[in-house]
């Protein structure tokens, strides 16, 4: 520990050689290994201040982080400083109003658990332990998307520190272009504090996963494309293509084998779910492993949890598409075969509902027209060669791009000014720049998927 903040700093100012350093600086993604010159864990609003104020003096590049999920790990920076959030954890949920507050070191499943005991939900991600604010901040797709929009379309206000440090509360009508930056442009404009949102009754909800062999792929992708085509948007789905894991409710005879699946969730009226579900059960014979039925929305929160472990070692593919039509289909099904890791796998989500009811110019999240998601994880195990699945998920990727419309900015690898500009339609990515050069002109908060200011 070291004692260089210049303010009052309430939080841990951790080194290369204080303890608990090692820990501090592992993210999510098991691939990533930087050694900051601090890390600077925060325990309040003006620590953050401080942080920041001491990066500036020393000048230190700038790392923040939140729930520590950026997939190319930009929560940790070598020789920089970490703007470490992890102990900024307060949820405060009112049930009169239907609001939350949490802090940015808040992960989805704590969230979750906390509003849930009012019987209120907002969309989230559906890893438990991804982070609240780097995943608002990009836009936030989860089960409730598409029936009460993207978690940053449920963002009513925000505490955020900005480059120069002065801590400004911001809502629609304080500063709304900011507002409209924070719903979707990432972390590009300051470090958010606090997290304001809208939320909604979630009940117990009908849902689960069917799954076939791997070999009837194309036919899964099919039902999966045409009864989220028919569906009310109470209905959320997702195609997975995986191996199944040793768990108890997989058979033995189906353990390790190529599986190709439909998750689903269902929001509506209770007594619809059943019939709205049922052709998951009959349409294409009866399923290798049938998981539907009733889950508590934490369960179905945390139900993917073991498909992504903390520290795995990945690197992840994705785009949104307008149409998945058979070309595509037959390609996702072949190039998905083809994994070699066990963990490895391919998501497809159907998007719209709610998401598309927002004007594009709304939100710096503009790509609402989008109707479904991939999201391709090549998986490969410590020690081993990173190449084979990452050639794996950019052959699987690179066979839908025909089909692409944009791409999700938090599913973006470190891939180039030229893949952030495809998250943002051109007048978005132009808006975008504006508020940066307003905000931070000298481009601080730069170790992140950067809209850079303009040149003066
Ligand atoms: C296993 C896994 C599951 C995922 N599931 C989903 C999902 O269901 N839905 C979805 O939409 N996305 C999902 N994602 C992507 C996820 O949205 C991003 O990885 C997101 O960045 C995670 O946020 P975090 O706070 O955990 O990340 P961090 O790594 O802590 O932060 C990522 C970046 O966000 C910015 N940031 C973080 N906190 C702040 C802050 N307080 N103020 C300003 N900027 C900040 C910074 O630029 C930072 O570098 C998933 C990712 C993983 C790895």
């Amino acid at each position: 520990m070291t004692s260089l903040a210049p303010k009052p700093f309430t939080g841990t100012l951790l080194d290369p050689d204080s303890p608990g350093y090692d820990d501090a600086r592992r993210v999510y993604n098991g691939s990533i290994d930087r050694r900051p010159a601090f890390i600077a864990r925060c325990r309040t609003t003006e620590d953050v201040v401080s942080a920041l104020d001491l990066a500036r003096r020393h000048e230190l590049a700038v790392a923040v982080r939140g729930g520590g999920h950026s997939i190319p790990g930009w929560s940790v920076i070598d020789g920089g400083l970490v703007v470490d959030l992890t102990e900024m954890k307060r949820i405060t949920v009112d049930p009169v109003t239907r609001t939350a507050v949490v802090q940015p070191g808040v992960t989805w499943g704590k969230f979750d658990a906390a509003a849930q005991q009012h019987g209120l939900a907002t969309p989230g991600g559906e890893i438990s332990h991804t982070g609240i604010a780097g995943l608002t901040l990009g836009g936030g797709i989860g089960w409730l998307s598409r029936m009460h929009g993207l978690a940053c379309d449920n963002l009513q206000a925000a505490e955020l520190v900005t480059a120069d440090g002065e801590v400004v509360r911001v809502d629609d009508t304080t500063d709304p272009d900011l507002m409209w930056g924070l719903r979707g442009g990432g972390g590009n404009f300051g470090v958010v504090t606090s997290f304001t949102y809208r939320m909604h009754p979630v009940g117990p909800v009908p849902g689960g996963a069917v799954f076939f062999p791997g070999d009837r792929a194309a036919e899964v992708l099919r039902l999966y494309r045409d009864l989220g085509a028919a569906a009310p948007r109470e209905l959320s789905l997702v195609a997975v293509q995986m191996n199944a894991p040793p768990a108890p409710f997989v058979p033995d005879e189906v353990r390790g084998r190529s599986l190709a699946g439909v998750s689903a969730a269902w929001f509506g009226d209770a007594d619809d779910g059943e019939r709205v579900l049922a052709p998951l059960r009959t349409a294409l014979g009866r399923p290798a492993i049938d998981l539907l039925g009733v889950l508590p929305y934490c369960i179905l929160q945390q139900s993917v949890d073991a498909s992504a472990p903390w520290g795995m070692r990945s690197h992840l593919k994705g785009d949104f598409l307008g149409e998945l039509n058979d070309a595509a289909v037959d390609a996702l099904a072949d190039r998905a075969g083809e994994r070699s890791h066990p963990m490895s796998h391919v998501l497809v989500r159907r998007l719209g509902g709610a998401i598309a009811d927002v004007p594009a110019d709304a939100t710096a999240f503009a790509h609402r027209d989008a109707v479904h998601m991939t999201t391709i994880v090549g998986v490969w195990d410590a020690g081993a060669d990173p190449a084979p699945e990452t050639a794996w998920a950019r052959a699987t990727w690179a066979a839908t791009r025909r089909v692409a419309r944009g791409t999700y900015v938090n599913h973006l690898e470190d891939e180039g000014v030229a893949r952030v500009r495809e998250a943002y339609p051109a007048a978005t990515f132009e808006r975008l720049t504006a508020l940066k050069t307003r905000l931070d002109p000298a481009n601080v908060f730069r170790h992140n998927q950067n809209v850079p200011p303009s040149a003066r």
